[in-house]
């Protein structure tokens, strides 16, 4: 066993923080809980316990003949400003690249034909009308119901609703099942029939509440945008999304670079979890080496992973752990010769209604996107396969999935003969539903977690699901770990 006096020979009270998982979520603690215990002349040991063989988690860069590939996120948003906070504190601002300009818009299904989304259509608030009129993705009637979304009564109750029944009580079944479903249901891997519009997109919500109705809201919002960007000068300023010009997998490595030498084990999957027989601490068994005691625990592994290893000494909020669903889904990096592909790639890619019958859900056209990421005449495609919608395609084998993809992509853009390669990334049970009820069951997990001074969760299961909020949640976490620390009395469970 090694235990924390172990290490104080020295004589000064240190703390030892371990932290479970080395994605972004565990890297970004470990990073903050080292600079302001430096910052604060606090002597604290982190340890940053990893199963797999490198750093990152579900972000993952690979280079490939010229390709650089993301094997999991591409890009970031930067209307929630954390992400791009860390960027600047790990000197990576240089290295920001923003969504190209020119080619900003994408594409949505219908038919079998890419037709381009209307202008000003974010995931369900239409911010601007005309080219909702003047698009043919919506029939007359499915146009003249989402106008009437404008004279639609905010709804009195406040009993919970899914992300599908405000959208079609809003806008109508026809705009939910074109524009809203494909739109959301790309960008959280889910079945927004199951998800809950309170955890995944509480601004909708608002806009309701504080304006009547989602036209109503979204006119006055951009009226009040336009008038700041008028009255803005100072500061760089990013376009909606932004990615980092060596990939999305630079982010992790700086983190894991900024922290002390031999922070991070790989390799190190943690099996279990249990209280220190004497004392508040806590013992925390890797599967290959001796149990390592800590004054407190972070674990930032998926909500699954943590039941697992807490269910021995807490089953019930295991149960309630095990209890948040996971959707799996496959990413298929996809390169072209560039004279391969009909389409004329004019987007940053395109979305697939569920309606539409078809077997990817979504996919990016990643070189036009950001710049640099593939050889001139060359198109890289990054086709989705399964998620929250089909999550029986994530059984498919490899042949199966390149059969799909290939044939698809091969309808859908006139993509044609054998492609250079096709690299394929499987993310099983990874992405967190948040399901009717998930604000419920998280704060159940607080309190239950709360019983166990010096054990705290964070990661991607909890407090929303992008690299912006999991980096919040991740630094919120790390200073309620150094309050602990600091007054091991407080119960600061995060
Ligand atoms: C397919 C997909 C695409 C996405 N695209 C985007 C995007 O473009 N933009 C965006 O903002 N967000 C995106 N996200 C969300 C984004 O990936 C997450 O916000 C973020 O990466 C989550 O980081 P995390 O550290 O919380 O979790 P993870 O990255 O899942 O890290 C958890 C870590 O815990 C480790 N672990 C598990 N069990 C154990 C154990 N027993 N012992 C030790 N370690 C263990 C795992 O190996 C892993 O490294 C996407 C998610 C998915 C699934």
């Amino acid at each position: 066993m090694v235990t924390t006096t172990d290490r104080n020979a020295g004589g000064k009270a240190a703390g030892r923080v371990v932290v479970i998982g080395g994605g972004l979520s565990g890297l970004a603690v470990a990073s903050r809980l080292q600079q302001a215990a430096d910052a604060a002349r606090r002597p604290t040991e982190v340890v940053v316990l990893e199963a797999k063989d490198r750093v990152g988690g579900l972000i993952a860069t690979e280079r490939r003949d010229g390709f650089t590939l993301e094997r999991g996120p591409d890009s970031f948003i930067t209307n929630k400003p954390w992400a791009l906070d860390l960027c600047r504190r790990l000197d990576l601002e240089g290295q920001l690249i923003e969504a190209e300009a020119s080619h900003r818009r994408s594409f949505v299904v219908r038919k079998g034909k890419l037709l381009a989304a209307p202008e000003g259509f974010v995931l369900m608030a239409p911010h601007r009308i005309s080219p909702v009129l003047a698009s043919p993705i919506l029939s007359p009637w499915g146009k003249l119901r989402l106008l009437m979304e404008a004279l639609i009564p905010r709804r009195e109750s406040d009993a919970e609703e899914s992300l599908a029944a405000f959208a079609r009580r809003r806008l109508g079944r026809e705009a939910f099942d074109r524009l809203v479903q494909p739109l959301v249901g790309g960008s959280y891997t889910g079945d927004p029939n199951n998800l809950s519009l309170r955890a995944t997109l509480p601004q909708f919500l608002e806009m309701e509440r504080e304006h009547g109705g989602l036209i109503r809201a979204a006119w006055r919002r951009r009226k009040e945008a336009d008038a700041r960007i008028e009255t803005e000068s100072s500061g760089a300023r990013y376009g909606m999304f932004v990615s980092l010009a060596d990939g999305m997998g630079e982010l992790p490595r700086a983190l894991a670079a900024g922290l002390r030498p031999g922070t991070v084990r790989l390799n190190a999957p943690v099996r279990r979890l249990s209280r220190a027989a004497h004392g508040s601490g806590w013992v925390v068994e890797p599967l290959n080496g001796p149990p390592i005691e800590a004054d407190a625990v972070v674990a930032t592994t998926e909500a699954h992973a943590t039941a697992r290893m807490i269910d021995g000494c807490d089953p019930s909020l295991a149960l309630q752990l095990r209890a948040i669903p996971y959707a799996s889904s496959i990413i298929v990096n996809v390169a072209y010769r560039r004279e391969r592909v009909k389409h004329p790639l004019d987007g940053f890619g395109f979305v697939v209604p569920s309606i539409e019958g078809r077997r990817i859900f979504a996919a990016s056209f990643l070189n036009v996107k950001f710049p640099r990421r593939a050889p001139e005449k060359t198109a890289l495609i990054r086709a989705f396969v399964g998620g929250g919608s089909q999550p029986e395609l994530f059984d498919l084998d490899d042949d199966e999935v390149r059969r799909v993809v290939a044939a698809e992509l091969g309808e859908l853009i006139g993509a044609s003969g054998p492609p250079i390669f096709m690299e394929i990334a499987r993310h099983p049970r990874s992405m967190p539903q948040y399901v009717l009820g998930h604000l419920e069951a998280v704060e159940t997990i607080r309190r239950k977690a709360a019983m166990h001074p010096g054990l705290f969760l964070a990661g991607v299961a909890y407090d929303g699901v992008g690299i912006p909020d999991c980096i919040r949640a991740a630094e919120s976490t790390a200073d309620a770990v150094l309050a602990r620390l600091a007054d091991p009395g407080s119960i600061a469970a995060a």
